[in-house]
C-alpha cells in the first residue's frame, strides 16, 4: 500500500526512550510523518494524562536526529504555541475537540497569531479526527474554520465509538474530495486484531493515508493499550501488496456502508430477540398466553403508518414484522 501518507508512532509521548525506540523502528520502514501525544484528553481524570510540555523535546529530538516530521495533538491556543514554538510540523485536532467549534476557533486564532508573528514558520500541515459523533456537517464545518489559516487541511477519519460511520466519511469525500481524508485504524476499532484488515480498507475506498497507533511493547502502554501496535506489524501493513477491485469506487463505498448497516440492524434484532425472551418469561409468571393480538395489531398499525412516511412499502414492512413477531413467538414458546 506504498502510495498511501502514513502517520504512525505512540498513542502519547511516554518516555524519551519509548519516543525514540518506537521512531527509530518507523523510520526504518520507509517514509512517515511520526506523532504521538504530549498533552492527552482523556475520558477519565485518573488516567494518564500525557507528560506535557517535555514531550515536544522528544519531538524534537525525533525531527532532528532522524530528519521526518512529527506531529502532536492540540487541544487549546497555548498548547498551539507551545508547539509551533518547538517546531513541530504537523497539528492534529482530535476527536473530542472537533465536537467543540469554540476550541477549534480558538486553536485557529493562535496559528494565525503565531504565523503573523514568526515569518517562514514549519507548520506543514493540520490533520482534523471526525468529532466524537457522527456529525459530517461539523466536520466539514471545521475543516473550513482551519482552511481559513491558510495551512493545508487533511481529514482524518476514526469513527464513532468503535463504529466507522462510513457514510460520514463518504459525505466528507463527497463534499471535499479536494481534502486529502487519512484513516485511522486504530481509534475506529479499539482493537489491535483488527488494525491489519482495516487498514487494508484505506486502499479499498481509495483514502489518501494511515494514521496509526504503534508502540514497542503495546501491553505497557499508559493509553490506549488495546488498540497499539508493534512496529513488526505496522511493517506488514505497509509491505501489503496493492490490492485490485473489480467494481468501481462509488459501489465499494456504498457497499461499505451498506454492511455497517447491516451490522447494526442483525444486532438490533438480536437485541429484539432478548427483550422478547424476557417477555416470554414475565408472561409466563403472570400466566398469560404467548400470543397477544391486540398488542401485535397495534404494533403492526404504527409500523404501517410509520412506512409510509418513510418511503417503505406497506407490504415489505408487513412481511417483515411478521417473521419477526412469529421468531419471537417461536422463542417464547
Ligand atoms: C489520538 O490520536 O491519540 C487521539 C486521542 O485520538 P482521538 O481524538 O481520535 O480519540
Ligand atoms: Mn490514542
Amino acid at each position: 500500500m506504498s502510495k498511501l501518507t502514513y502517520i504512525a508512532g505512540p498513542c502519547a509521548a511516554e518516555s524519551e526512550e519509548q519516543v525514540l525506540e518506537t521512531a527509530r523502528a518507523l523510520v526504518a520502514t520507509g517514509d512517515i510523518i511520526f506523532r504521538a501525544g504530549v498533552w492527552k484528553p482523556r475520558t477519565r481524570p485518573d488516567t494518564f494524562q500525557g507528560v506535557g510540555d517535555e514531550g515536544l523535546l522528544w519531538l524534537s529530538r525525533v525531527k532532528n536526529e532522524l530528519h521526518v516530521p512529527v506531529a502532536t495533538e492540540v487541544v487549546t491556543a497555548e498548547q498551539v504555541t507551545k508547539a509551533l514554538e518547538a517546531g513541530i510540523d504537523y497539528l492534529w485536532i482530535g476527536a473530542r475537540t472537533c465536537a467543540n467549534p469554540i476550541a477549534v476557533g480558538a486553536i485557529c486564532s493562535a496559528i494565525d497569531d503565531f504565523r503573523s508573528r514568526v515569518t517562514g514558520d514549519g507548520l506543514r500541515g493540520i490533520f482534523i479526527k471526525n468529532p466524537v459523533n457522527a456529525d459530517a456537517a461539523l466536520w466539514l464545518g471545521n475543516i473550513e474554520r482551519l482552511e481559513a489559516t491558510g495551512v493545508p487541511v487533511m481529514a482524518v477519519h476514526r469513527g464513532c465509538s468503535h463504529q466507522p460511520y462510513w457514510e460520514m466519511a463518504h459525505q466528507v469525500r463527497i463534499a471535499r474530495p479536494d481534502i486529502p481524508m487519512l484513516l485511522d485504524p486504530s481509534h475506529m476499532s479499539g482493537d489491535a486484531e483488527r488494525v491489519p484488515s482495516l487498514s487494508r480498507v484505506a486502499d479499498e475506498l481509495d483514502y489518501d493515508g494511515l494514521m496509526v497507533e504503534v508502540h514497542p511493547r503495546p501491553q505497557e502502554a499508559l493509553s490506549d493499550a488495546k488498540q497499539q501496535i508493534t512496529p513488526a506489524v505496522f511493517e506488514d501493513i505497509r509491505r501489503a501488496p496493492a490490492q485490485t477491485f473489480t467494481t468501481p469506487l462509488e459501489l465499494r463505498w456504498l457497499r461499505k456502508m451498506m454492511d455497517e448497516v447491516d451490522d447494526r440492524l442483525w444486532t438490533d434484532i438480536a437485541q429484539r430477540m432478548a427483550v422478547s425472551k424476557q417477555i416470554g418469561a414475565y408472561k409466563k409468571t403472570q400466566q398469560m398466553a404467548v400470543i397477544q393480538p391486540t398488542r401485535f395489531n397495534e404494533i403492526m398499525t404504527k409500523r404501517l403508518a410509520w412506512a409510509e412516511s418513510h418511503g417503505l412499502s406497506k407490504e415489505a414492512v408487513e412481511i417483515i414484522l411478521k417473521t419477526l413477531h412469529e421468531e419471537s413467538i417461536r422463542m417464547q414458546q
